[in-house]
């Protein structure tokens, strides 16, 4: 027999994320070393030292469960933000969470909506559990939020909106997600990922929590994988009112957040220094990313994010393999449906010089062919 044909209708439709390449795969497969990567938004400066701190304080720890309510590390965000401890769900991952908000407001038949090139884990937790997904074409390679309303039915449960977007660096400024909340009802749930929102700059910054004091169906998710350096312990949090906050404690795995991770957190949390340092390095080095990609004639999706997503009006693939040979690693994303585009992580100074001679050699070598 086909197992899969006893699977959920909606997992047979779909097929397994695709992550950056590893490190020490490349090394593997090239005996290389000195490999760059910027494939995955990940954080340049490496694990802060706040964290490492952290760590090692729990290590005698670790043969208790962790603590299930994350009382600690609620406390630390909610003063961070100047909200309350119980508008807070942690999240294994902001992943974890955004599976959780399907779990707790969908099901099969229901509708969600999400946008053409959005964060490819919107449909996939959406599938997974059986609900129609709705895809609404892209502007300019991001959210055409117009377009989402004309979708709204009475089946529609959940939004999903990636603010910056992923893959594309898209930004919404609070007064277009301002007027688009203003228009859905109240019993949808809109998500807001700001999974990036630490790269944008102060003074442009939706004020989410704000937008929360009006619109009760909104959640908030944030990620401490990129600007907070954190990607390998899974650790996010969602911020919403507090009884939306109870239910999703509800379906939430009780230790889904380990005692690591929660340790780890409090202490960046509390680490500016190293936000503020990872957000300026960002601004800095993307200038130098459009420069560069203006001098030799490449198109460019304009971003907020820690990436950027470049155009080659050709099939990436070939580019990413002979950059790969340079030992530099970037993210193809013809799973998205942009099989043109390359996505490139901003590095460190020096990571990013050495992308930029890899690719000035990579495009002499394919475009003579
Ligand atoms: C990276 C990313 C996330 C989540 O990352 P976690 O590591 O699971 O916290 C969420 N949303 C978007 C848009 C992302 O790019």
């Amino acid at each position: 027999m086909q197992y899969i044909d006893i699977a959920n209708q909606g997992v047979k439709s779909l097929s397994p994320y695709q992550a950056g390449k590893p490190i020490e795969e490349l090394e593997r497969e090239l005996g290389i070393s000195d490999i760059v990567k910027l494939a995955s938004n990940e954080n340049p400066f490496g694990f802060p030292e706040s964290a490492k701190q952290a760590i090692r304080n729990q290590l005698d720890n670790l043969t208790r469960y962790p603590d299930a309510n994350g009382f600690e590390l609620k406390q630390a965000i909610a003063k961070k933000f100047d909200i309350q401890p119980n508008q807070i769900t942690l999240g294994n991952g902001s992943n974890d969470l955004l599976e959780l908000f399907a779990h707790t407001f969908a099901g099969e038949g229901d509708e969600v909506i999400y946008s053409q090139y959005a964060f490819i884990v919107y449909p996939l937790v959406s599938k997974a559990i059986n609900a129609v997904d709705k895809e609404i074409p892209a502007k300019n390679w991001g959210h055409d939020l117009a377009g989402f309303l004309t979708e709204l039915s009475h089946k529609t449960k959940l939004i999903f909106i990636a603010n910056p977007n992923n893959p594309t660096g898209n930004f919404l400024t609070e007064q277009e997600l301002d007027a688009f909340l203003a228009k859905v009802l109240e019993s949808v749930i809109v998500v807001l990922d700001e999974a990036y929102t630490e790269f944008t700059l102060p003074e442009e910054r939706v004020d989410s929590f704000g937008l929360l004091k009006k619109y009760p169906n909104l959640i908030i998710s944030r990620s401490l994988s990129k600007a907070y350096g954190l990607a390998g312990l899974r650790i996010g949090y969602a911020v919403s009112n507090p009884e939306i906050a109870d239910l999703l404690n509800r379906v939430r795995q009780p230790f889904n957040c380990n005692s690591l991770a929660l340790a780890s957190a409090i202490a960046v949390m509390n680490d500016d220094e190293f936000v503020t340092k990872v957000a300026k390095n960002n601004r800095i080095e993307m200038a130098r990313y459009e420069q560069f990609c203006q001098q030799y004639d490449l198109d460019y999706i304009p971003s907020k994010g820690n990436f950027i997503t470049i155009d080659f009006k050709r099939p990436a693939a070939p580019i990413y393999e002979a950059l790969l040979r340079e030992g530099v690693i970037v993210r193809p994303i013809a799973g998205y449906g942009m099989p043109n585009h390359l996505r490139v992580s901003i590095g460190l100074p020096q990571e990013n010089d050495k992308f930029f001679a890899a690719l000035i050699k990579v495009l002499d070598l394919t475009q003579a062919k």
